[in-house]
């Protein structure tokens, strides 16, 4: 299996998986045109996607699947509650063509097995996924106030690891955003701060990932680099197995421009 994320941060995301002819983006948070210059810039084309597999109806990840769907012929995988909740809040560019997932109801895109399974978070029906093929297996968890156990289980064994590190809480409780907003992203349904993410790291990570991309950094409330020092620091309390090439391990999604090939 090949990945390559798009992009990531809070105002939008996009990751591509590839095996052999299948080729499946997961979450489609920028403008066609946009998604169109980002797949061209790693050799890829749009023309030549197989399907679009999505965790919830949040703009930042859903941004433009109507409009490819219809142009591209290709289907959308998105649980029932999200697509409905897109429908009804965007009545003039609706989601056609769903196939709704749910749950703990894996299902097949060619030779890739998507796991769903549901993280806490403030949309409709927000899902986190793994997915295998080939023998390789990748974890993708974003949005979600904080890691349930029952994540941590469904990611070990992962080879790539892409995981939400929204916000420094320092830089969020000190930062412009209005009280209101700051209390939903520090909530148990809001999005992962660096802590969070770190303490998933030093205390259920199973350290089998070579491969840790730190996504959905938000712009205002963090810094690539807090975040990657995050992710040392809770790597290296586990001793010398996990600390292991962690410099070489651990990545930060950039925003604006795809990141390197992972190849599994
Ligand atoms: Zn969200
Ligand atoms: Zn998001």
């Amino acid at each position: 299996m090949r990945i390559n994320i798009l992009g990531s941060s809070s105002s939008g995301n996009a990751t591509l998986l590839v095996f052999g002819t299948t080729r499946v983006l997961l979450d489609a948070g920028f403008s066609v045109r946009e998604l169109a210059r980002r797949l061209r810039e790693i050799g890829e084309d749009l023309a030549r996607l197989s399907a679009v597999v999505l965790t919830h109806e949040h703009t930042d990840h859903i941004r433009s699947v109507p409009r490819l769907a219809r142009a591209l012929g290709i289907p959308v995988f998105i649980s029932r509650a999200s697509c409905e909740a897109w429908n009804r809040m965007n009545p003039t560019d609706p989601i056609h063509a769903a196939e709704y997932i749910v749950a703990e109801r894996p299902f097949q895109i060619g030779p890739m097995t998507f796991r769903p399974f549901a993280v806490p978070h403030d949309a409709a029906d927000t899902l986190a996924f793994t997915i295998e093929a080939g023998g390789a297996k990748v974890g993708y968890v974003t949005d979600l106030g904080y890691i349930p156990q029952l994540v941590g289980e469904r990611v070990r064994g992962s080879d790539v690891l892409i995981l939400e590190a929204n916000h420094d809480v320092e830089m969020l409780r000190n930062g412009p955003y209005p009280w209101s907003v700051k209390q939903r992203i520090l909530s148990r349904h809001g999005h992962l701060s660096n802590d969070e993410m770190a303490r998933f790291l030093r205390e259920d990570f199973d350290g089998r990932a070579e491969h840790i991309v730190l996504v959905h950094l938000s712009r205002t409330n963090n810094h690539p680099e807090l975040a990657r020092l995050a992710a040392l620091e809770a790597l290296g309390a586990r001793g010398s197995a996990f600390a292991r090439d962690a410099e070489r391990r651990v990545r930060v999604a950039a925003h604006d421009r795809p990141g390197p090939w992972i190849e599994l």
